[in-house]
């Protein structure tokens, strides 16, 4: 996959390209930026770059045994890490190991090492060793959508490489182009992607996008009939992924909501096909902004492993504080 084929990073690419383009490659890059926006694509390219003997100058090839082992993920002179969980000693310890044997096929010996702000302290000074002295030629990525997370030591021994959320433009047009916009409406697809196009790509494999609105819609309407808790309505299996899926999902119809109170514009609606939906629920709700601030903190509470299940329920409990529309306020203020 050529430089091309990276799409609104072009920033990133021209600090990669005239590197290669003049045999001046440092050792160790960071790439930093959110998540789902192409670094991990544009380290297999760079990868490429640095590899492929036919067209290095674009990225590689694509054509080669070389640059179609790198995209198959077989090249044995790169080595991806990455883990589920921290980046322990016993990585660090195998990268190390890794780095001073002599490269198989190439020049050198790539390391594309993900989420770098997973290392443990233990294992973070022990890769700044390599950092500090890399061996050969041997070329180390390091990628992290947290920057403040990584090691100070580890940030100043490589080249900072920075990724930007794609425009919304942009995100339109792959949607349009990967055929994603058949899951759901354009609007509310590029809004679940928010500059990410690997966002947009993980809601769609996360299936059911309009049937998890839907399911979203009438749980904001049970909660405006002063349901207690239809949270629970929703049983607690979800992923975590899908429990991320559904609180944009709702994030979506407040701020809808919110939009509709202050302009009854319905152009500016993400799911204007639900205009009839917005429109009653905006008479329910008094606080949309309130609302929007919970789903937020709700998500925040879940990238720290909070308990699903409690957190779904604590958010609705939350929420529900907020039901009752202008007329109720009003009835309320004539007692
Ligand atoms: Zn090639």
């Amino acid at each position: 996959m050529p430089w091309s084929e990276i799409r609104g990073q072009e920033p990133a690419i021209s600090q990669l390209r005239p590197a290669i383009e003049r045999g001046r490659v440092g050792h160790a890059y960071l790439f930093y930026g959110p998540k789902g926006v192409g670094k991990r694509t544009t380290a297999r390219v760079f990868a490429q770059a640095l590899t492929c003997r036919e067209e290095p100058e674009n990225g590689g090839c694509g054509k080669c045994r070389t640059c179609r082992n790198i995209e198959g993920g077989s090249y044995p002179d790169l080595h991806l890490v990455s883990s589920e969980g921290s980046l322990r000693m016993e990585h660090t310890q195998q990268i190390i190991r890794q780095a001073f044997i002599s490269p198989l096929e190439g020049e050198r010996r790539i390391f594309i090492v993900l989420e770098v702000e997973k290392l443990t302290p233990e294992a973070g000074n022990n890769l700044l060793k390599v950092l500090e002295e890399p061996p050969g030629d041997s070329v180390f990525i390091l990628t992290t959508t947290s920057l403040p997370g990584v090691l100070p030591t580890i940030r100043s021994r490589c080249l900072p490489v920075g990724f930007s959320p794609l425009s919304d433009q942009l995100v339109l047009e792959l949607v349009r182009e990967k055929g994603w916009a058949e899951s759901g409406p354009e609007s509310l697809v590029v809004n679940m992607a928010g500059g990410s196009p690997g966002a947009a790509s993980a809601v769609m494999q996360s299936g059911g996008l309009l049937s998890v609105r839907e399911e979203s819609m009438s749980l904001i309407e049970l909660l405006a009939q002063a349901v207690k808790s239809p949270g629970g309505k929703v049983k607690s299996e979800l992923t975590r992924v899908q429990l991320e899926v559904r609180l944009r999902v709702m994030a979506s119809l407040f701020r809808d909501l919110l939009v509709w109170q202050k302009t009854g514009t319905e152009e500016l609606l993400i799911n204007r096909d639900q205009i009839e939906f917005i429109k009653r629920q905006a008479g329910h709700w008094n606080s949309p902004m309130r609302c929007l601030e919970i789903i937020e903190n709700t998500n925040r509470r879940l990238a720290q492993n909070a308990n699903l299940p409690l957190l779904w329920e604590v958010c609705w409990l939350e929420l529900a504080e907020h039901r009752g529309g202008f007329y109720a306020d009003s009835r309320r203020s004539t007692v």
